[in-house]
């Protein structure tokens, strides 16, 4: 039996278990009011190529799928269906929430939930109903729809529900979201297609081009989140990589550097910090003069390469931070969202009626 199930639950037998969805392009989180982050998996699925059917045994998505990645054989295929941050498989993405709702539902006995999902700014409204359908289909009584970006800036307390601007930025696996907050709602907002897996394609360019390397879209993540960086670091660091020579095609060794790798996420980032410098000029003078006070919340997993707040702030000129645990602020801002729907419900747009 899980540890997740309380006895008092267990005791009523049925209880409604409300959750708050981050479905991202790189990680699928699932918050669950009063119990905090109860999911937290890889938004990878793998399907049989010929038919298109979910692996069976509950190893085909999340954690296991994700470990297939580059490395399944002909007749089994990994997906990563919300990858360019709109979705672009349909059923693949249902099926997924469908198995993770279910497995935080546990097989019991359950009131249909409410569910809060947290979307990306950029999803066209046949994408949003999509997403309320296949929550529908999964058992959902009741779905609302949030912007990543006010979910993230809920959930590391930014008075997104006040007169008084916030900077939210989320770098993702697949975007990058921006938005400048106010008033419960979204003032500007933008999602550009660069995030982490843009960053580690340029690892990967890196490596082919200057090392006569190929590695993979894996290795290049791990040598982005060990020696990473968007800002010098005091000591610089350099690694060892395997992958296979791109001239004789035998497997070999490599040693990079965190300066090497630096200069290769230099693009993705300063395609960031242009995109970021673009909302601020479209923001209105009012908003923008609360931001030089409050500054850019960075948060998403790219939050966490070194020196991004430091790259960002010197682009712009005003001040930005990393909020604790940047990675799981959109799945926290779903929670809070769901303890607080009396009040939050009347400032954003719940649009699946
Ligand atoms: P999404 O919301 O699109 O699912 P996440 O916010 O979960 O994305 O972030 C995933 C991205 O963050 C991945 O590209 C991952 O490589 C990147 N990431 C995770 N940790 C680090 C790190 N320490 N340094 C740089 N990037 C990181
Ligand atoms: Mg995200």
């Amino acid at each position: 039996m899980s540890n997740l199930t309380k006895p008092f639950e267990a005791l009523l037998g049925r209880f409604s278990v409300d959750m708050g969805i981050d479905l991202g392009t790189a990680n699928t989180l699932v918050c669950v009011r009063g119990r905090g982050i109860i999911l937290n998996e890889p938004s990878v699925v793998a399907v049989h190529s010929g038919t298109g059917e979910v692996m069976m045994g509950g190893m085909a998505v999340g954690n296991a799928a994700k470990a297939m990645l580059g490395k399944t054989p002909g007749n089994i295929q990994a997906i990563r269906p919300l990858r360019h941050g709109v979705i672009a498989d349909f059923e693949v993405t249902e099926k997924m929430l469908r198995y993770f709702i279910t497995k935080v539902h546990d097989g019991r006995a359950w009131v249909k939930p409410q569910v809060v999902i947290a979307v990306p700014v950029g999803i066209t409204a046949v994408e949003r109903r999509a997403v309320i359908h296949s929550a529908e289909r999964a058992g959902a009584r009741k779905v609302y729809l949030i912007d990543e970006p006010m979910a993230a800036g809920i959930g590391v307390e930014l008075p997104v529900i006040e007169a008084r601007g916030s900077l939210v930025v989320d770098i993702g696996g697949g975007t990058t979201e921006i938005a400048v907050l106010a008033l419960g709602g979204k003032v500007v907002a933008t999602s550009l297609r660069v995030g982490g897996d843009e960053m580690d394609e340029a690892i990967v360019a890196h490596m082919r081009r200057e090392h006569s390397l190929l590695i993979g879209e894996q290795s290049a993540e791990r040598i982005k989140t060990t020696i990473g960086s968007a800002w010098p670091l005091e000591q610089e660091l350099s690694m060892e990589v395997k992958g296979r020579d791109s001239i004789t095609g035998l497997p070999r060794r490599a040693t990079v550097t965190s300066i090497e790798i630096r200069e290769a996420l230099s693009e993705p980032v300063r395609q960031i910090c242009e995109e970021i410098r673009r909302i601020l000029e479209e923001s209105p003078p009012e908003i923008a003069a609360d931001l030089v006070d409050t500054g850019v919340a960075i948060v998403g997993g790219g939050a966490l390469l070194f020196g991004i707040d430091k790259a960002i702030a010197d682009y712009l000129g005003i001040s930005a931070f990393v909020p604790p645990d940047p990675l799981t602020a959109v799945a926290r801002g779903t929670g809070v969202f769901l303890e607080k729907l009396e009040i939050y419900k009347n400032h954003l747009i719940s649009d699946d009626e």
